[in-house]
């Protein structure tokens, strides 16, 4: 597997030391709040994992099965696989997605959230921020990293459903991109 990757972009060093940083300020920004994460499934299962383990606080965490991509493009369309099952009215909710890219799936998802859940509020985090004019207008509260517009794989992103349990991120070859 780590020879279809040509560059590393972010090794695992430099995520997890992001991730001390961003925990801490969402740990600050809800203590003393009833919080339900939502991570947005299946990108955001790693970065999930390790910044919720961060968090020293009595959070509700749910998953939301979604996907927008088909190879290394958006399809342009957000797919709900499943709906959350947690009671969020009246708590408080932080989206998490591995990466905002145009937009479409974040403001999808909080945008219905707002309109059906009864939340007090709805914020959104990302791990990865790339650095492209949005279709969907959408700013993320918290953002790990910006990045150039590039493909990436790795630390739950997926070419094809691989590459997910790679432990940092990086940019695939394109003998890899061509063996689909
Ligand atoms: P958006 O809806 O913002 O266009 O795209 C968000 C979703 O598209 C992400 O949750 C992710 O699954 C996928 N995506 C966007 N850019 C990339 C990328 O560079 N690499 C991978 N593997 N997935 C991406
Ligand atoms: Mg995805």
């Amino acid at each position: 597997m780590h020879d279809s990757i040509q560059r590393i972009l972010l090794d695992e060093a430099t995520i997890l030391q992001r991730l001390n940083t961003l925990a801490a300020e969402i740990t600050d920004d809800y203590r003393g709040l009833d919080l339900t994460v939502i991570a947005l499934l299946n990108g955001s299962l790693i970065f999930g994992a390790d910044l919720l383990r961060r968090i020293p606080l009595p959070l509700q965490i749910d998953g939301l099965g979604i996907s927008s991509y088909e190879g290394t493009e958006s399809t342009g369309q957000v797919k709900f696989r499943q709906t959350p099952v947690a009671q969020l009215q009246g708590r408080h909710v932080l989206l998490i997605d591995d990466i905002l890219d145009t937009g479409l799936t974040l403001s999808t998802v909080r945008d219905h959230l707002v309109e059906t859940s009864g939340a007090l509020s709805v914020k959104t985090c990302v791990l990865l921020q790339k650095d492209v004019p949005r279709a969907h207008w959408i700013e993320a509260d918290y953002v790990g990293f910006d990045i150039p517009n590039e493909f990436v794989v790795g630390y739950g992103l997926d070419y094809n459903e691989k590459y997910r349990n790679l432990p940092y991120i990086g940019i695939l070859t394109p003998e890899a991109i061509a063996k689909g």
